[in-house]
């Protein structure tokens, strides 16, 4: 397992993210050998705030199979960072480059009949035969496609396989409920999905890659697994089912920290930030620390019911007074503490907070607290398992 991040040397920063590489690449080992499938790293949304493209060389590098974004505009900008294997994406947004993205060998996925005339026109444009994933709608109700239509999806899927627009390399779906594992959506969900393959043999359709399962159902339903398994959250190390998965020993690889910009001493009766809606009840002395819902840092940290905490001086340390968008204030208890302090917002270590410790106080998921954070943070990268003095590769 991967030691923590070692401390580097930014300074001057408002706050830095420091990403291991070495945690994405024991993740995706360990999903990799606990479901015994190929997994599809999914690195979308800038690898939910971890960098796309270092998370998917990071997770290439610890044995991901496939790597899988949203947009044909991601997809393209790995293709233009050298990453040149199995690559899926899976919303096209009227006017995209289609044939842009056919050029690339970018597996694109098709929820109806007219994505697939499009991508026919598109392949047939720059004259190469398309990669197309289809998409079936088994009960989340966003994309793919509704079930009264697959039968007229899979036989145009067949008929533009017979005519050489295409290969039909995989066929696909997504879980609404995996992270409740007794959810009997997905048992339903599952059974519509088999019948979708079943009736997508029926149209004499051979999807090379068969999936279903995200991060939750990969760890928790083993029946889920089909050919791979399509993993966003795990890699990242971080809980896809919050008190319902096992200890398999997914290591978060975030750790975001800044410094105290500021110490001061208050007294009982003093309030602090806008609203003053935290008053001190005895003196203490609070620290500022120099980001805010600029960057990401939830402006719901501080609310009536609660707050977030940080570790300042090895102890952890409640926000106290609304967020600002570029700073909040936190409780120091009466410790001594300057200015340059370092402040660890959260991150992989047993005695800091965790992103999930931050979701349940900010009334969220761990996904959207690494997602959104950023601003005018600094990304830095290191690599725990890499020898002393060797740059993250
Ligand atoms: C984001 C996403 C995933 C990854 O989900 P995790 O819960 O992060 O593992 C998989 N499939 C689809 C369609 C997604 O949108």
């Amino acid at each position: 397992m991967p030691a923590p991040p070692a401390a580097s040397d930014h300074r001057g920063d408002l706050a830095e993210i420091v990403v291991d590489v070495a945690a994405i690449r024991h993740n995706v080992r360990t999903l990799r050998e606990l479901t015994g499938v190929p997994v599809i790293a999914v690195v979308k949304a800038d690898g939910y705030g971890h960098g796309m493209v270092e998370s998917a060389r990071a997770a290439r590098a610890g044995g991901a199979t496939w790597i899988a974004v949203v947009t044909v505009q991601e997809a393209l900008e790995l293709r233009s960072a050298e990453y040149d294997g199995p690559l899926l994406c899976w919303l096209t947004l009227p006017g995209v480059d289609l044939g842009r993205a056919v050029e690339e060998g970018i597996d694109l996925t098709a929820y109806s009949v007219a994505e697939l005339d499009d991508i026919a026109a598109a392949a047939e444009a720059v004259g190469r035969r398309a990669r197309v994933q289809i998409k079936v709608d088994t009960g989340l109700h966003r994309g793919g496609a509704p079930r009264a239509t697959w039968a007229e999806v899979f036989a145009r899927a067949r008929a533009g396989e017979l005519a050489g627009s295409w290969k039909i390399t995989g066929l696909w779906s997504h879980f609404a409920c995996s992270d409740e594992p007794e959810h009997p959506a997905n048992d339903r969900q599952e059974q519509a999905f088999r019948a979708a393959l079943a009736l997508a043999a029926d149209n004499g359709l051979q999807p090379g890659l068969v999936h279903l399962a995200n991060s939750a159902a990969a760890v928790l339903r083993p029946s889920a697994r089909f050919d791979a398994v399509r993993c966003g959250i795990a890699i990242y190390g971080l809980d896809p089912a919050p008190g319902r998965t096992p200890d398999i020993g997914l290591v978060p690889a975030m750790t975001v920290r800044s410094e105290l910009a500021m110490v001061k001493e208050l007294a009982p009766g003093d309030a602090v930030s806008y609203g003053q809606r935290w008053t001190a009840d005895r003196p203490t002395t609070v620290g500022l620390v120099p980001v805010g819902y600029g960057d990401g840092i939830p402006r719901h940290a501080f609310h009536e019911g609660g707050s977030a905490e940080v570790a300042v001086g090895g102890k952890r340390r409640p926000i106290r007074g609304t967020v600002c968008m570029d700073q909040f204030v936190v409780d120091l208890d009466g410790d001594r503490a300057e200015i340059g302090d370092e402040v660890v917002l959260f991150g992989p270590g047993a005695d800091t907070p965790t992103a999930q410790d931050w979701a349940e106080a900010c009334g969220t998921i761990n996904y959207e607290i690494v997602t959104r954070i950023g601003g005018r943070m600094t990304r830095t990268y290191v690599d725990s398992e890499a020898p002393a003095g060797e740059e993250p590769s």
